[in-house]
């Protein structure tokens, strides 16, 4: 078997950067509680690792004992989420990926020039509704087929700005489906750095190996997003959450194999999956 690892495995710098804080305020002062708004990443073997360490997750503001510290995930929180920590005098530290700062800064600059607010990103996401929460209101679209022009009626102007982790061809093709409205847009393209480079290396290697592994939890839409670019050619492509279930794929022993991750996937798992392939799995 020939493994080939991109070069884009583990943690963006945003998701790094974050853990790393974290894991320094629990090491340096463990007598402090420290709390986060939601998940740090989605991913479960991280939440779980951090949990055990002493972080607790809440996403309800009263929950959070006296003198408990919020630590804010790199997905960045919306300002009345800030205000009521204010409010609330709960120290905070604010881990807010710069990247997603961009975003926050370029959605309200976009509202104060007159532009209505657009969001191509997914409903629900936590940083879709930070990013939302910087404006006094914003339309989020996640697919074309939401575009209606019922929901542009009488909005002359809109600034569009993109979730950090989109798909770019997806995000382009709801942005012609609103110009193709007639509305007037303004289209600030803020997916990340980290993002475009992990999704334009899995579009040009897709058919280039026998097997693609994206490893990474399925609640992770940016692990979802690089599967979904993978797919479609001569590639087998699989999407591996729990390293054991490598033993179960239909791997041949000659294959060659294209190993990258989602940018909240651990080292220590794709190391895992490595050495299961390398050990030597069940083969078919
Ligand atoms: S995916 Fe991009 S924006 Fe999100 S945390 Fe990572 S670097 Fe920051």
């Amino acid at each position: 078997m020939q493994i080939t690892l991109s070069q884009n495995l583990s943690y963006c710098v945003g998701v790094q950067r974050t853990l790393t804080l974290v894991e320094e305020l629990l090491t340096r002062n463990p007598e402090k509680s420290y709390y986060m708004l939601g998940e740090i990443v989605h991913n479960e073997h991280v939440i779980k690792d951090l949990r055990s360490k002493g972080l607790h997750f809440t996403r309800d503001i009263k929950r959070i004992e006296n003198h408990g510290i919020v630590i804010i995930q790199s997905h960045g929180v919306s300002r009345s989420i800030m205000e009521k920590l204010k409010d609330n005098n709960i120290d905070y530290v604010d881990a807010t990926c710069p990247m997603v700062r961009v975003i926050h800064k370029q959605i309200k600059k976009l509202e104060e020039q007159g532009y209505f607010p657009v969001i191509i990103g997914k409903k629900g996401h936590d940083e879709v509704k930070g990013i939302a929460g910087q404006v006094s209101q914003a339309l989020i679209i996640g697919k074309p087929e939401e575009v209606s022009p019922d929901l542009f009626f009488e909005k002359k102007k809109v600034g569009v700005v993109v979730q950090s982790t989109f798909i770019r061809a997806d995000a382009l093709t709801i942005l012609e489906k609103i110009k193709a409205l007639g509305t007037k847009v303004k289209f600030i393209d803020t997916i990340c750095r980290p993002t475009t480079e992990r999704q334009e290396e899995v579009k040009n290697i897709a058919g280039k190996y026998d097997c693609i592994l994206i490893i990474g939890s399925k609640t992770s839409a940016n692990t979802n997003h690089l599967y979904s670019l993978a797919g479609g050619k001569k590639s087998s492509v699989y999407l591996v959450d729990d390293p054991e279930s490598v033993k179960d794929l239909p791997i041949p022993k000659d294959a060659t194999v294209f190993i990258t991750s989602g940018a909240s996937t651990p080292m220590h798992l794709i190391e895992k999956v490595i050495s299961i392939l390398i050990r030597g799995k069940k083969q078919s």
